[in-house]
């Protein structure tokens, strides 16, 4: 039995039609050539939608989280400081990684549904200048909200702080400019705005990043997620083997950021604008709350409260039973009471929020 969904929960979304036909193509070697062609334009691609000139733009193999750790074990060294922004579930996992890392980890934090506020973040750096990273989540999937990264990295220019970006549900879906912003480290997902399947995280390193990662004083503790390593495989010539890279997920991802450039970088960013207004402006019609506050919300994932007396699992699960949609539950503090509607990448339409609109109404009676 294959699942057919419309794919509307926090990722992954529907990939683009071409994403998914890229994926027949014949397997290559992880050297081929013709592979390694492939992610060359997959870095060009990624650098016009990232919006850097960063030479060290790949795509790592593994998901978002792949992304995440990569960026910390190859730019943290034991005992380092991370200052991590926590207002959501992966602010959180960002202290646990580095924790686990062996880094010290200083959070600034809001509430779950709030964004961070820049001059906490900075004021942190601050008191404490000798931190190696200051990491945000630029869109908070647990709860919809925007934290605002764009006035770091002028800030931290001047410091030994490095600004890394989770931009997970970010890239591709809200306005993210990797030079403009002075972002050291960046990370993302191909599942999400992108339009791909899971199953690769694309990553950009500064220079100044980059020169950090090559006078460390320690090896990076991670084998297959060293950037070093991974930079040698994909960018040197003649390129050194590391892992079995997927050409098949490659494949895709260069089909999805394929369309999604078609479409211009920043039409893709009004388009999610504009369906993620469409929703927000019609659940509060059906009894449903809006969970992050105007001018935070983001547009590609939408945490949303029920009506008073509904049983938010029964009806999500009758959503996906009766009629094939996906949507999430509340994590945190909105476990048991809210939905977490995506809409992203290829799932980005008026016909996504007509539909979920009235099978949500049909569900309501
Ligand atoms: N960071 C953010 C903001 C996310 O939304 C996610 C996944 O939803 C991750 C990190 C982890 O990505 P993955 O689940 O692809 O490993």
């Amino acid at each position: 039995m294959h699942g057919d969904r419309l794919l509307l929960g926090p990722g992954p979304s529907v990939p683009y039609p071409e994403a998914l036909e890229a994926l027949t193509r014949p397997v290559l070697g992880h050297l081929d050539p013709e592979y390694l062609g492939v992610i060359s334009e997959i870095g060009d691609r990624l650098r016009a939608v990232f919006r850097t000139a960063n030479a060290l733009t790949l795509p790592v193999s593994g998901t978002g989280s792949a992304g995440m750790e990569a960026c910390l074990v190859s730019l943290l060294e034991p005992g380092a400081t991370i200052i991590v922004g926590v207002n959501g579930y992966f602010g959180e996992r960002l202290c646990e990684v580095a924790r686990r890392g062996g880094a010290e980890v200083v959070r600034v934090e809001a509430p779950w549904g709030s964004p961070l506020d820049p001059a906490d973040l900075l004021a942190a750096q601050r008191a404490n200048p000798q931190a190696a990273l200051l990491a945000v989540v630029a869109a908070e999937t647990s709860t919809g909200v925007c934290n605002d990264v764009a006035p770091l990295g002028p800030e931290l220019a001047g410091t030994d702080t490095l600004l890394l970006v989770d931009a997970v549900t970010a890239l591709g879906g809200t306005p993210l400019e990797v030079d403009e912003w002075q972002i050291d480290a960046c990370y993302s997902a191909a599942q999400k705005c992108l339009g791909a399947p899971p199953g690769l995280a694309p990553v950009t390193l500064s220079p100044r990043a980059m020169a950090r990662m090559r006078a460390r004083r320690t090896p990076i503790r991670s084998f297959y997620l060293d950037l070093g390593l991974l930079h040698d495989y994909f960018l040197a010539s003649p390129p050194t083997y590391h892992h079995t890279a997927s050409s098949t997920l490659a494949y895709a991802l260069h089909a999805g950021l394929g369309r999604l450039l078609e479409e211009g970088v920043e039409q893709v960013w009004e388009r999610h604008a504009r369906i993620g207004a469409l929703l927000q402006g019609a659940l509060p019609e059906l009894g449903f709350g809006l969970v992050a506050p105007k001018g935070a919300r983001l547009p590609q994932l939408t945490t949303t409260t029920l009506p008073e007396g509904l049983d938010e699992e029964v009806l999500r699960k009758r959503l996906l039973g009766e009629f094939g949609i996906e949507v999430g539950g509340g994590l945190g503090a909105f476990a048991g009471r809210a939905w977490r509607i995506g809409l992203m990448g290829h799932a980005a339409t008026e016909r996504s929020v007509v539909t979920l609109l009235g099978a949500v109404r049909q569900l309501l009676g």
